[in-house]
């Protein structure tokens, strides 16, 4: 059957998910195909969330989140969960495996005890983690993604790796060993929710609960590229880990520059994921001797030969205020264009998850295809690129040729409302005929150069 769009979680129920506010009663179960999708069911509160602290922002004149750099954090994270649609959750499907074959005591999965036994163990081992994905060059490069954001607000939470699904997965292994799969993946997903909220400038501070959880204001500390930010406030829930191992740092009153210490300044979210990657790759045959080339990959992102593992923090450079960010972007129309057809998009991807099932697995693959066309093309425009509007163009009319052929043989997309489907055909025929008249224009203004 199909999902409501929305999903069917109530608004204090959503907002109890997001504080990790649940009891081991309401988020126990036993099997894991009974565990809640929390993450896809909390996307409405997401986009609930963006848009009141964007409101907040304005009214506290704090920096208002950005289209392009909202844009490319939204796609970060649904390409993410996309992700794991393709190629089944390697972090649970690595967990079952080893539950299965090799579960030394199996702790009960109706007893609170387990439920607070995992709850601690997911939070310290995602301490290191995240840790080991700092300290890690090889993991950094998945994990920089998160930290690609130069702005900070609730969508730079969304901004997530693909490739990091695929690297956790051997972390929480030991936990296999005692506690159920069903357990593991509750814990799994409020840990993520829970680090939702934090991502925003608008909350300063939490009073005494600043000793004992990661908040937003920790975590401020832990995306800043200020010297003194960096390589701290590792926690996930609690930031007790921090404290007990020497990675804690308290905001000081050093206005933060947010981002990666060499700014990605892009726009695309496929290079965003990738370019870490290929940097180290370039860095790797450029090193002489095999153990400077392991050290490349082992050592940390600021390492270099003769260099502590960690890099020498007298290299880091200073922050200049003010704080420069990449800006490239479009004009007001542009910007609706690209938050209309992002609206578009965000629906099919609400219904393919929900409808996935249902599909076939190249019907999926077909869908996602178009998905990975869509955010390049708009990374492209927003970047200005001179070929991005023939590429809108093509995406435009690639749409309706396909919309033709299925309703020609009574099919649909699968992943979009029925109800709306004429409002979107007439936004892909407008927008087809804006970027047809549009390359028109332009060629003409070459000509009278
Ligand atoms: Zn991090
Ligand atoms: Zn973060």
């Amino acid at each position: 059957m199909n999902k409501p769009l929305l999903g069917n979680v109530s608004f204090t129920k959503g907002v109890r998910r997001f504080l990790y506010a649940v009891t081991p009663k309401e988020a126990s179960f036993a099997k894991l195909d009974d565990v809640p999708d929390y993450l896809n069911e909390a996307v409405p509160f997401f986009f609930g969330a963006i848009a009141l602290e964007y409101i907040l922002a304005f009214l506290t004149r704090l920096p208002p989140a950005r289209l392009n750099d909202a844009f490319s954090s939204i796609a970060a994270g649904t390409l993410s969960q996309l992700s794991k649609i393709i190629i089944l959750s390697a972090e649970l499907a690595l967990y079952v495996f080893i539950y299965d074959n090799f579960n030394l005591i199996t702790l009960p999965w109706d007893y609170p005890g387990t439920w607070y036994f995992c709850f601690i163990g997911v939070d310290f081992i995602y301490y290191w983690f995240h840790r080991a994905a700092h300290e890690i060059n090889i993991m950094w490069a998945a994990h920089q993604v998160h930290h690609s954001s130069e702005d900070y607000n609730f969508t730079t939470a969304l901004r997530q790796s693909v490739v990091q699904n695929y690297t956790s997965a051997i972390f929480y292994m030991p936990l296999a060993l005692v506690v159920p799969p069903s357990i593991f993946f509750v814990h799994s997903q409020f840990n993520m929710l829970y680090q939702f909220w934090i991502h925003t400038e608008i909350v300063r501070s939490l009073g005494p609960l600043e000793y004992i959880l990661n908040t937003p204001s920790h975590h401020r500390v832990h995306h800043g590229r200020n010297p003194y930010c960096i390589d701290k406030n590792y926690g996930g829930t609690l930031i007790i880990w921090d404290r007990i191992f020497g990675t804690f740092q308290a905001e000081t009153d050093e206005e933060i520059a947010y981002g990666l210490v060499h700014p990605l300044a892009s726009w695309d979210p496929i290079w965003t994921q990738l370019c870490h990657f290929c940097h180290i790759w370039k860095t790797f045959w450029e090193t002489p001797g095999l153990k400077d080339k392991l050290a490349v990959l082992f050592k940390g992102p600021g390492w270099t030969p003769g260099k502590p593992r960690l890099g020498d923090p007298a290299d880091l450079p200073e922050i200049e205020y003010p704080i420069q960010r990449y800006d490239s972007s479009l004009s007001y129309w542009g910007n609706v264009y690209v938050l209309v057809h992002f609206a578009v998009t965000i629906v099919a991807y609400q219904l393919l998850i929900a409808r996935r099932m249902l599909m076939s697995q190249l019907h999926v693959l077909g869908v996602i295809s178009y998905f990975l066309f869509t955010i390049s093309s708009v990374g492209a425009l927003f970047d200005n690129k001179w070929y991005a509007p023939y590429m809108e163009l093509f995406r435009c009319l690639l749409f309706l040729i396909v919309d033709l052929v299925l309703s020609s043989q009574n099919l649909d997309t699968g992943v979009l409302p029925t109800a709306y489907i004429d409002v979107i055909r007439g936004i892909f025929i407008a927008s087809a005929f804006l970027w047809i008249i549009g390359s028109l224009v332009s060629k003409s203004k070459l000509k009278i150069q």
